[in-house]
């Protein structure tokens, strides 16, 4: 299987080749040729799969280069059950006939863990197969969340160190705590004096200097990104949501055949994007559901074909989610649209920040796709609702598809399965948590995991507990101006 680029020029590569590559040279997103089926043959045989037995046999399907071994091998290593505690993707039954996928009992508590335990491993196989001999420096700015996942993914991965900035006064307590203990040979972190934009223009600069790139490969090194584009990152998302059929077949709420909905909390629509291939493999996905919070410039999209960012941009207690470019809908337009509109329509938005699809791509979009958002208030009422009514206890992204679920489920009395994805622990983000469920903040944010713990009963998930006890390793702030120097010292 090939990939090409989104945009339709460039040759057909490798997936090894895609994934360390990261963007097409034309700066479109990879896509594979075509999309692998699913028999009903198939889906019966993974069902008596294990979680990475199955994610080996599907990425085995798109990975055609890398060796049904090889992905067993990664599989296995990156969803260990003493990495995933709680399991890799349990699904929960809230109430029917909602299903909620809980994807982050892995070692960060979100669920960027799912493709970042194994992304790394896919990167470093790319980078032996094809015969690249230096290793891989990934720079990554971070305003919080990634950065965790990032470094834990990456943690003594061969041949790939890793080096991430984040503003010092810009992150939660609990997220520098997270952070300055993090274990791992490969990996350094700096807080830098000033904000986000501080960190990721400086990590840009870096990038685009070719002295800093010279002096690297002297040292045997070349800068690579772990961005969320990648293909590495995506078509590890496509597992859980044929695992979740498996599940409900397993559990005889589902035969083969037999539809179900999906509701995914959306920010750069990779998530979502997943599920719509999985249904392209031919899982009975009937709806995807596209959950935003005040940020919603999906839903608007889903509803007139216009994609608009100039627009007002909300702080949200769903930070992830806070997204007005959502890079990966590129590659639900190539499919839908083929590579010289989507060309054009990225061109449009690069220029003017806006484009339009013509009707009769709207149309195909919206045969799979409806967008509901949920704004702050919204989140807050279905936090205190889902635990007040239910007992369970959902954090502020999985409350924003939560609630676009409930709207949903109101308007079309659906009764088949809907599987809503749940993105982090809600112990992610205590404080909000707890504010939505008492109406004032605790003490503070890393006292919150304790009283949000005493208030309701549940437990801390292992990667926050015992936060503040852990070794500090990182302790490093420097200048915006040093960031350079930091990265080629620790390039020895
Ligand atoms: C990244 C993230 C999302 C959004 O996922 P996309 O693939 O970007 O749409 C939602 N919730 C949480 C907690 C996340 O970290």
């Amino acid at each position: 299987m090939k990939y090409i680029s989104t945009r339709g020029t460039g040759t057909p590569v490798s997936a090894a080749q895609a994934i360390k590559q990261g963007l097409a040279a034309d700066g479109g997103l990879f896509v594979p040729e075509s999309v692998p089926t699913l028999s009903a043959q198939d889906l019966n045989a993974l069902c008596a799969l294990s979680y990475p037995e199955r994610a080996a046999r599907i990425l085995s399907m798109f990975l055609t280069d890398y060796t049904e071994e090889e992905l067993l091998a990664d599989c296995r290593a990156a969803y260990s059950e003493a990495a995933f505690v709680g399991g890799t993707a349990p699904l929960v039954g809230v109430h029917a006939p909602i299903e909620v996928m809980e994807l982050w009992h892995g070692p960060t508590a979100a669920f960027k863990d799912m493709a970042l335990q194994i992304m790394p491993r896919l990167l470093s196989r790319a980078l032996a197969k094809t015969g690249e001999k230096r290793t891989a420096l990934i720079l990554v700015a971070t305003s919080g969340d990634t950065g965790k996942a990032a470094l834990e993914g990456y943690r003594d991965i061969p041949q790939i160190k890793m080096i991430v900035f984040y503003p010092v006064d810009g992150v939660s307590r609990v997220q520098k705590l997270q952070m300055a203990t993090q274990e791992g040979q490969n990996l350094s972190v700096c807080a830098i004096r000033g904000n986000f934009d501080d960190a990721q223009n400086g990590v840009k600069e870096i990038f685009g200097d070719a002295a800093i790139a010279e002096k690297l490969n002297g040292k045997g090194y070349f800068l690579s990104s772990a961005n969320s584009i990648n293909w590495g990152r995506l078509a590890p998302q496509i597992v859980y949501y044929v695992s979740a059929f498996c599940d409900l077949i397993n559990a005889g709420k589902r035969a083969v055949g037999e539809p179900f909905d999906v509701c995914v909390p959306t920010g750069n629509f990779g998530n979502i994007f997943a599920a719509y291939l999985a249904k392209r493999m031919g899982l009975p996905i009937r709806r995807l559901i596209c959950a935003s919070n005040a940020n919603n410039i999906l839903t608007d999209f889903l509803e007139t074909g216009v994609y608009d960012r100039n627009r007002r941009f909300y702080l949200t207690m769903s930070p992830s989610m806070d997204i007005l470019i959502s890079s990966n809908l590129e590659r639900l337009l190539w499919f839908v649209a083929g590579p010289e509109k989507t060309a054009g329509y990225m061109k449009q938005l690069r220029e003017t920040g806006r484009y339009e699809v013509g009707a009769d791509v709207l149309a195909a979009i919206r045969r799979d796709f409806t967008g509901y958002y949920a704004d702050e208030t919204a989140t807050a009422e279905t936090i205190r609702k889902l635990w007040e009514r239910d007992g369970y206890l959902s954090d502020p992204h999985t409350a924003v598809a939560l609630t676009a679920a409930e709207r949903y489920l109101a308007q079309t009395q659906s009764q088949i399965p809907l599987v809503v994805d749940s993105t982090a622990s809600p112990y992610k983000f205590a404080n909000n948590v707890y504010r939505s469920i008492v109406g004032k903040e605790a003490s503070g944010d890393l006292e919150a995991l304790d009283e949000l713990s005493a208030l309701t009963g549940t437990g801390i998930p292992y990667p926050l507990a015992g936060l503040s006890s852990r070794p500090v390793r990182f302790r490093g702030v420097c200048n915006r101006d040093e960031m350079a120097e930091q990265v080629l010292s620790f390039a020895r």
